[in-house]
């Protein structure tokens, strides 16, 4: 049986034993279940730093050769980052206005210490490692994420066979740290079931509305990101109408919704962006598989919205400083978010660190992540073809003044 499938049977199930277990079951539960979700967590954190280190490095080193990535490369990329950076304002204006899991309670099994909001300049300045390998022990993310771009332009400034090498060996890493969450896992149906049951024990069944609000906030999040960006960069620098694009793009978005994955969209994305929207091939076989490796606006929509949904779970008010660490990092956290399903959620637990907010709430958006995914990873293949056709007319505009 397929995994997402186990995962939504155990949330059903959770809900089910939390509510004919009661109140009076929480000291059994917290006992001897509570500490199984514990273990889940514990090997969800477990492959953080190796994934994002692996997985960042890889993603630098797709851009290839930074000298000869030109001016359309450049564009390219800031295009890429500045609407994924709407996308996760975005999910936190509508998050923010519905307030999902307002009214549920979930308690951390450490004391939830968020941390304080720095200045911006602060910021900046603990985003520098002094010693990557002490924030890796710490699981600093910021200074990981930093150290791990440079690391990714050190490999291609080398270049060359021991370049080579080294894209070999990160890409095995990330393969191997993909695969290792592939095992954690197969664990998720146990790990979800044990991390709910007290939620819902104690809660009733008041727990579902707020899971229903975060499906309702990332759905809608998605449909305002492309009404809004995706329209406007069609209109104005695609040369295409808002109906001319999203009817163009149907197919691949079709199948990005039903496969979960952008890496599996591509061809049809490539395929409709060149025969329906005109790109030139030139163009679409650099920016698109590109958008596919480093472009993630429904992902950082999604983690906009799940952590003010974990948030207020937990009772944390997150303050505008933090809110700004989320954008930052969760942009800078799609670079390196593979396009198969459910990366997602690894990195939306990485962002989860670099403010403090508790774990624990990924059993909630772990229920309903396969659902959620469908929904950003169709708005993630969208925002590739749209920066596409930008970068089309935009060479197109060079090549006639050439
Ligand atoms: N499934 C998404 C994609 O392929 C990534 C994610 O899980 O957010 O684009």
């Amino acid at each position: 049986m397929n995994l997402s499938i186990k995962i939504l049977i155990s949330l059903v199930l959770s809900v089910i034993c939390g509510l004919v277990a009661g109140p009076d079951a929480l000291p059994f539960i917290n006992w001897w279940i509570a500490p199984i979700g514990t273990i889940f967590l514990n090997l969800i954190k477990m492959v953080i730093v190796p994934i994002v280190f692996f997985s960042l490095v890889v993603g630098m080193t797709s851009l290839g050769d930074i000298s000869k990535l030109g001016r359309i490369g450049v564009k390219t990329i800031l295009l890429y980052l500045v609407t994924t950076a709407i996308a996760i304002v975005i999910g936190f204006g509508v998050a923010g206005l519905v307030h999902p899991g307002l009214g549920l309670t979930m308690t951390s099994a450490e004391a939830v210490t968020v941390k304080e909001s720095p200045s911006i300049m602060q910021v900046f300045v603990a985003m520098v490692p002094t010693n990557p390998v002490a924030s890796m022990a710490k699981a600093e993310i910021l200074p990981l994420i930093v150290f791990s771009l440079f690391v990714g332009v050190g490999i291609l400034q080398v270049g060359g066979e021991r370049a080579k090498t080294l894209i070999d060996l990160f890409d095995a890493g990330a393969e191997v740290s993909y695969k290792i969450i592939g095992i954690v896992m197969k664990f998720a149906p146990f790990g979800v079931f044990a991390l709910l049951l007290p939620v819902v024990a104690k809660n009733g069944p008041a727990v579902l509305l707020p899971l229903l609000s975060v499906i309702a906030c990332v759905a809608v999040g998605c449909v305002i990101h492309a009404v809004l960006v995706y329209s406007t960069l069609a209109r104005l620098w695609g040369g295409h109408t808002p109906l001319e694009f999203f009817r163009g793009m149907s197919e691949a978005m079709l199948i990005a919704f039903t496969t979960c994955s952008s890496a599996a969209a591509l061809p049809i994305n490539m395929k409709n962006c060149q025969e329906k929207l005109g790109v030139r091939r030139d163009v679409s076989s650099f920016v698109l598989p590109l958008g596919a490796t480093i472009n993630m606006d429904g992902t950082a929509l999604y983690m906009g919205v799940c952590s003010l949904f974990i948030a207020n779970v937990f009772g944390v008010d997150l303050t505008l400083g933090q809110m700004a660490i989320i954008v930052l990092t969760g942009t800078l956290a799609s670079i390196g978010t593979a396009g198969v399903p459910g990366a997602g959620i690894i990195m939306l637990a990485m962002v989860l660190q670099s403010v403090g907010l508790p774990m624990e709430g990924l059993a909630l958006v772990a229920g309903i992540d396969r659902i959620l995914d469908m929904f950003r990873t169709c708005l993630n293949i969208t925002g590739d073809a749209a920066v596409t056709i930008v970068m089309d007319q935009e060479e197109r505009k060079g090549s006639a003044k050439a």
